[in-house]
């Protein structure tokens, strides 16, 4: 392919967070003890999401059952082992209060995969948002979970803890995922996870994401949205993959703006209920913001 060099225009981010709302949640979260994606992964988001256009639309992604990964997908830069260090018993019970706390308006719980526990983390994801729920239950819940080995009790499980939304995604298409994700992951396995998910409990939205920039077809990203959609996946995210360093895959493409808003168009054409498409979008942008003007509206 093309060698790319240069990072475009409408990637170079200052993103010097500000804002009032942003400050006062930066000071409130410290001696929460609360692991962010957001500032961990230093996301260029920030300001937007943890600001909001409100308090109630305020959004911050939280990482549970530890910083180490069983797996190795070939994107992402979370470290990884076999064996991670035992699950924290206390963290439902600590992320919930904290949460509280902090008064967020929506709330992305993710983590590592751990597929060294018997159900991969399943009722410790649940248990920590039934806390949420009991201790804040305006707060908004989305859960985005890895793919617990293909283990659907454990995605029902979740899915039926009380939460609003259903992340788990797909990151890439069928064809591009052998080489992208882990090796344990399947874009099948990655279906079959949100499709039990939908199923399993009445009004639940799933939701799903996929990098572009990886050297993939309009074709295929076409076929990838008509069987998400067949599966009856809600919402679907876009956004341009970065490489975290030189050991990772390389950036295929560089996808413009207009590219991006044209996937989000067809998206909604589709019937998918809302879509974030954008070069700096992450599958939990303005998370918060968006289910309120297309959800609760
Ligand atoms: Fe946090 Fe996700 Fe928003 Fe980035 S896009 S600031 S990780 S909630
Ligand atoms: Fe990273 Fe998730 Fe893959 Fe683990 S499973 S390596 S956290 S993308």
């Amino acid at each position: 392919g093309k060698k790319i060099t240069r990072l475009p225009e409408w990637l170079k981010t200052t993103a010097v967070p500000g804002g009032d709302q942003y400050k006062k949640i930066k000071k409130d979260l410290r001696g929460l003890g609360l692991h962010t994606v957001c500032e961990e992964a230093r996301c260029p988001n920030i300001s937007t999401c943890w600001g909001g256009s409100s308090k109630s639309a305020a959004t911050a992604t939280i990482m549970l059952m530890g910083d180490t990964c069983t797996r190795g997908c070939r994107f992402c830069s979370v470290k990884t082992a076999r064996a991670p260090p035992p699950l924290d018993p206390h963290e439902p019970e600590h992320t919930a209060e904290a949460l509280r706390r902090w008064g967020l308006g929506y709330v992305v719980l993710t983590s590592v995969d751990r597929d060294d526990l018997p159900d991969g983390g399943a009722a410790h994801f649940a248990e920590t948002v039934a806390r949420i729920k009991a201790k804040a239950p305006s707060m908004l819940v989305e859960a985005l979970t890895g793919d617990f080995a293909g283990d659907l009790d454990g995605v029902r499980k979740v899915a039926r803890s009380g939460l609003d939304v259903y992340a788990h995604n797909v990151e890439t298409v069928e064809a591009l995922t052998p080489g992208v994700r882990d090796r344990r992951a399947s874009f099948r396995q990655s279906l079959s996870v949100l499709e039990a998910a939908k199923g399993a409990r009445e009004g639940l939205l799933t939701k799903t994401s996929l990098m572009l920039g990886l050297g993939e077809t309009e074709d295929q990203i076409w076929d990838a949205l008509r069987e998400l959609r067949v599966i009856g996946v809600d919402v679907v995210t876009f956004g341009q993959y970065m490489r975290p360093t030189k050991r990772h895959l390389k950036v295929h493409e560089y996808v413009t703006p207009a590219s991006f808003e044209r996937w989000r168009q067809r998206a909604l054409d589709m019937g998918f209920l809302y879509c974030a498409s954008g070069p700096l979008v992450r599958s939990s942008y303005k998370a918060g913001e968006a289910f309120i003007e297309n959800v609760l509206r």
